[in-house]
């Protein structure tokens, strides 16, 4: 037996984006600075470089393209459908208009 559920989950797209884009790592000109803080402490430039801010704009790209891939399954960030299948034993998430 195959039945559908839609669930409404407001925002939490958003608050995963972000929390995925502050696990990254810190984007710096010498390519990403993963400990505490926001700021790469052995780089001279302090994250002010070009290069530095390329780098941001890289980590920020990534974010929006995770973003269009969600937009897939979650219309208006924030329902998505899953199908229950009792003979399969599994879920699956409905792509958009499918
Ligand atoms: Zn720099
Ligand atoms: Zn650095």
């Amino acid at each position: 037996m195959k039945f559908r559920a839609m669930f409404k989950t407001p925002d939490v797209i958003e608050d995963a984006l972000k929390d995925a884009f502050d696990h990254e790592a810190s984007p710096c000109c010498c390519g990403g600075w993963d400990g505490e803080g926001k700021k790469c402490p052995s780089c001279e430039c302090n994250g002010n470089c070009i290069d530095c801010e390329l780098a941001e704009d890289r980590l920020r790209d990534k974010t929006d393209e995770a973003r269009k891939m969600t937009e897939k399954f979650v219309a208006h960030g924030e329902y998505v459908t899953i199908e229950f299948c009792t003979d399969t034993n599994t879920a699956t998430v409905v792509e958009k208009g499918k």
